[in-house]
């Protein structure tokens, strides 16, 4: 089943042509790596398929909903609700502890009571092996733990599509070898369809798909 279909993506900044039109379909519960060399392209991609940025040209579907096509707050709603987000440095808020960096998602969300919202970051940072370390902040949290942080947070609303940025960019291998792990355990356990740029060659070696990208064009 198709999750996300991209049809003719262009993005431009001022002159420069970073996106020429990219096509590209993700399945449910696949997992996609995309490779390639520096300035080609891959993050102002993900940012788009993402709905995070809109595209000077062409379309993204999610689910078979035209995305840009909502108004800015559903498109927000819809965001918050779809789509998880992992980036190279974890993002995490300094002054908030891993629990609370985790429950943020749903609380902007805000449909939920905050007792549901705390039980599910509570059970997704145990699942990821961080039970010990929920009141700690990110500052007292080693890097494969705060990317694991990351990863719960992105996790908290269960997201259909998870778009990681170079996530273990920052990880020595052993710590980039159980991110990885993890995420193909969360794609068999829960489903869910992982787009994740990477300079990481073991795992786009893993990937169902490795996609490169150069000059903004797929191929
Ligand atoms: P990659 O992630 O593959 O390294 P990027 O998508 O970050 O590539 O960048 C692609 C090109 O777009 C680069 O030349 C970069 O300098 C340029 N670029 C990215 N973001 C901006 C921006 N906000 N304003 C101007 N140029 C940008
Ligand atoms: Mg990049």
């Amino acid at each position: 089943m198709k999750l996300l279909h991209a049809k003719g993506i262009k993005r431009n900044y001022g002159a420069l042509e970073v996106l020429k039109g990219i096509d590209l379909e993700i399945g449910a519960g696949e997992i996609v790596a995309i490779v390639g060399p520096s300035g080609a392209g891959k993050s102002t991609l993900l940012q788009i398929l993402g709905t995070l940025d809109k595209p000077d040209g062409g379309e993204v579907w999610i689910e078979d909903l035209s995305v840009f096509n909502l108004k800015d707050q559903e498109l927000a709603k819809f965001r918050n609700e779809k789509v998880g987000f992992i980036f190279q440095f974890h993002n995490l808020l300094a002054e908030f502890t891993a629990l609370e960096n985790v429950c943020m998602p749903g609380y902007i969300q805000g449909s939920k009571p905050e007792k549901e919202i705390v039980a599910r970051a509570t059970e997704l940072l145990g699942l990821l092996g961080l039970s010990e370390r929920m009141g700690n902040l990110p500052s007292q949290l080693s890097g494969g733990e705060q990317q694991r942080v990351a990863v719960a947070r992105a996790l908290l609303n269960s997201p259909a599509i998870i778009f990681a940025d170079e996530p273990s960019g920052n990880l020595d291998s052993q710590n980039a070898l159980d991110l990885h792990r993890l995420f193909f355990q969360l794609r068999d356990e829960f489903g869910h369809s992982f787009v994740i740029v990477t300079h990481n060659e073991e795992l786009a070696e893993m990937a169902d798909r490795r996609l490169v990208m150069q000059d903004g064009l797929m191929s």
